[in-house]
Formats: C-alpha cells, structure tokens, sequence
C-alpha cells in the first residue's frame, strides 16, 4: 500500500486585519519540505501523527509511506496567493515523484479562505484528484469548526473532523481517517452521507461535554457504538469567517445506506433545532468584574474575552479590559495578557523595577483603542512555555520575549504573539498564578475549560470589541449574513442528504 501524507492548515479569519502571508505562515507555524514532515509528525500531537501511527501498526509490510510538504499556521486573517502556490508547487512534484497512490491521507482545519478564495481546501483537493484519479482514496482529517461545503465532500472518500470541544481529540482524529481509509483500501464497502446546515453559532457558546450540543454529540457516539454508524463529524462552521454560502455540517459513514442517511438526516435536524440555543451569553466588563469584586469565593472568576482570541484569529492586542480594570477597578487583584512588542522591548529597555508609563494595545488592530497606564516591570521571560492542557501536554510554546507589568493591582503579560491561549502554562509560566486573583482574563473561546475549570470560580463570557467577537451580528460581514443562521431563521429547514458508495 503506498500512501501519500501531507498537510496544510489554518483557520482563517475574515475579520483579522493581519492577512496571512508566507512570512506570517513561516513565524507563526511551519512551512515544512517533504523530508521534514515525517520527523515533525512523528514527535508531535498532531491529525497526521495519528495517522502515520496507524498506518505504521496496521497497515502491514507491504506499507510504503511518501510524503509531501506540511504547512501550518496559527489562525490568522485570509492566507495570501502566494502561500496556496507554494504549497501546491511542493505538493504536485510530491505527487509526481510519488507515482501510482493508493491513497493520500491530507491534515487540514477545514475554514481555510484565501484573498481570492472561499474554499482554498476544495481547490487544493481538486487538484490532487485530478492528478490521482479516481481510485485513490482520499481522506481528509479536520477540525471541529471546518467550512465543510457539498464541493469537498465531492473530493474526498473519507473526512473526519474532531468530535470534541475543547479539542482534546486532535490525534484520534487523524487515526479515524487513516483507520476508514485503510478499511476501504482491504475492500470493505461503506457509504458516506452529507448534509449542510445553513448556520453559524459563536464558538464561546457550547461545548460537547455539556449543554444540547454535548447531546447530540453523546447520541452520535452512541450510534457508533451500538454499529449504527462506522463514524460521524459534526461540525460548526467557524464563526468568523465570511463567505458566500456558509454551513454547518453531518458527516458519517455507515455500512448501511438507509442509517448513514437516517443518521446525517437526524443529527443535522437536531443541530439546526438547537441554534438558538447556541447563542452566546454575553456580559459587559463593568458587570463581570463588579461580580469579581463582591465575590465571596476563593477562587478566580474568570473573564472570557474571546473577541481577541488568537486560537480563532483575532490579533490579542485589545486592552478593552484592561482600561476598564486600571480605570474603575482599582482594588481588584486581576491577570490579563495583551500581545504589544513595543511595550515588552521597553520594558526589556526599562528593566525589573523600574516604573514608567506604558501606552498598551492597539499596535495590530487599527480597531483596538490603546490605553495608557503607569506599569512597574516585575519580571522579564524568554517567552518560552510548556503546555499542561489535555492532548498537547508537554508541548512547547515560544511567544517570543515577554514581560509582567505591574498595574495597580492587575498584572499584564505582554509578549510578541499569543499561542496556547486556553493553555493554564500561558501565565503559570511567567510567575502569574491565576489562583491568586480575583479576576482572569482568557483570551479564548472554549479551550481553556478543560485546564481553567478545575480551579476556576464563575466564568463569564465578555461582550468585547475583536476580530472574534461572540455577537457575531455586529460583525461587518458582507457575504455570510445573506444565507444563514442568525440572519436568516429558516423554521422550516429540512436537511438535503447526499449519499455516497465508497470502494466495495
Ligand atoms: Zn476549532
């Protein structure tokens, strides 16, 4: 069995002023030749580990893996034609080279938008079935919030995306693709059902451990146990992204016809039922950190400023909250975290100590409103960090140089980027124990509960200005708000399942 591995993800933000070019791909990930991508996955907690794991146990003797180039980036604004090209010149001589394939096994988020392109991963899988043909399998592994349109369910024979939120299952996801692939590739006959859902939800607003979405996800798995189903995806669109039709998406695979279209058909309905109630609740600042205040509890409340986070594009330069905390606030012991490379080299500059006035946030986004502050330098870092968080543990980040500022009683970690946002290591690692305030800040969606919840108090989602802001309506789409949910409420949706036979 000759096997092609290759991949090459991003998330893109429609809203982010910094576009993603190869510079930004190259600082803030990886742009790995073939020869690289083997050594990379083969340490690391990635989709495509876990499916060369797989092929190396299962997929017997006759096994002969070939590789192409491995492109990753931090979320970001839209990539830039230039990235596309390069990856796809490296990916077609790695086909070329490759020759006759039994299958291509490509890591890709799923909400991938270029400057030119709505769809980057169908173009990308179009142009690897022209050049493969239509007996090679092809499976794809995804994130949780992938842009899955009716186009690239087209390309492919096998597409999981991760069945958990927070994303704890990055590595058993590539070991699904890999796994339905190579039971494909021995003969066994399965059928694929699809179906869009026109909606998009704000990613801060449900889990699948809890709430109906956990549900649905719980009953999904319950499918797969009982043989029902071969496996399932269920994803949310990524929030930010502004394209002309957007979906959400079912995808499963069964062994039989009638249950993976039954199943694509039930859990597409269930999901579009539960839209509004995948709303986010949103408080003002003001409010989160009067609560913090007259809070009785030992432990932090947490303050949820998702609209900054970097994990879905937004730059992590807003200091919204913190001009709130410096100005109204001043007794409250508070953590918060802004990326402003400025402020870290004149505190480098100003050294431990000293005092001086900081003006912070604001240097990325011409949106985000700076604030000026006094700030004393407590501590100078490497910015380098290891993460604790589940599914990554062990992996180490670096934000470039960093610095701890003390304002009145709130302390600021400013650094070069923001990486491993949900990660409880982004402040333990720079002498900020989150225990030892009354508010947090996190600048993230939903990861940071499997690490956050174990000590945290409340937990608040803010209503803050950002290229990832939960109300999603205020946002300056141009495209999306024509077709889906919460602009348009269709309350006679019915889901158009489409059924595929695969090998056999
Ligand atoms: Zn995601």
């Amino acid at each position: 069995m000759r096997v092609l591995l290759t991949e090459f993800r991003q998330e893109s933000n429609s809203f982010s002023p910094v576009t993603s070019d190869l510079r930004y791909w190259r600082a803030n990930g990886w742009t790995l030749t073939p020869a690289e991508l083997y050594p990379k996955h083969t340490s690391g907690f990635t989709a495509l580990g876990g499916m060369i794991t797989v092929l190396e146990q299962s997929a017997g003797p006759d096994l002969e893996m070939v590789f192409g180039p491995g492109f990753y980036a931090q979320s970001g604004g839209p990539v830039t034609p230039e990235v596309v090209e390069e990856y796809l010149t490296q990916l077609t001589s790695a086909l070329d080279e490759a020759g006759s394939l039994d299958a291509v096994l490509v890591s890709f988020h799923g909400a991938l938008q270029s400057t030119v392109s709505d769809d980057v991963e169908s173009d990308i899988l179009r142009k690897v079935r022209d050049r493969v043909g239509p007996n090679c399998l092809v499976g794809v592994s995804t994130d949780l919030h992938g842009f899955i349109t009716p186009t690239l369910i087209e390309q492919v024979d096998v597409l999981c995306g991760y069945q958990t939120y927070p994303h704890v299952d990055v590595v058993e996801t590539g070991s699904r693709a890999a796994t339905l692939v190579l039971s494909l590739y021995r003969g066994a006959p399965l059928y694929s059902a699809y179906a869009a859902i026109p909606m998009m939800v704000p990613a801060a607003a449900y889990t699948t451990g809890v709430g109906p979405f956990g549900d649905l996800i719980s009953h999904a798995h319950a499918l797969v146990a009982d043989g029902t189903l071969e496996d399932f995806s269920v994803y949310q669109i990524q929030p930010w992204l502004d394209v002309e039709r957007p979906n959400s998406a079912v995808v499963v695979y069964s062994k039989s016809p009638e249950h993976a279209e039954a199943a694509a058909a039930e859990l597409a309905t269930r999901l579009y039922a539960m839209r509004h109630d995948l709303e986010a609740d949103l408080h003002s600042v003001e409010e989160i950190a009067a609560r913090a205040a007259s809070s009785e509890s030992s432990k932090p409340v947490i303050l949820v400023d998702s609209a900054d986070s970097s994990n879905a594009g937004a730059p992590g330069d807003s200091a919204t909250v913190l001009g709130v905390l410096a100005g109204s606030f001043p007794d409250l012991r508070a953590a918060t975290i802004i990326v402003d490379s400025p402020a870290v080299e004149a505190a480098f500059a100003a050294g431990v100590g000293a005092t001086q006035t900081f003006t912070l946030g604001g240097t990325i986004d011409p949106r985000a409103v700076p604030v000026t502050v006094e700030g004393r330098v407590r501590s100078l870092h490497d910015g380098g960090f290891d993460v604790e968080g589940q599914g990554s543990a062990g992996k180490h980040i670096e934000l470039g140089r960093a610095a701890v500022l003390r304002v009145g009683h709130v302390d600021v970690l400013v650094c070069h980027t923001i990486s491993g946002n949900g990660d409880p290591q982004l402040y333990r690692a720079f002498g900020i124990d989150q225990k030892m305030y009354d508010l947090v800040v996190v600048k993230a969606n939903t990861s940071f509960r499997a690490g956050y919840e174990p000590f945290a108090g409340e937990i608040y989602l803010a209503d803050t200005p950002g290229a990832a802001a939960s109300d999603i309506r205020n946002l300056p789409f141009t495209k999306s708000h024509l077709h889906a949910f919460p602009w348009v409420d269709r309350a006679d949706f019915a889901p158009e399942v489409v059924l595929h036979k695969l090998g056999g």
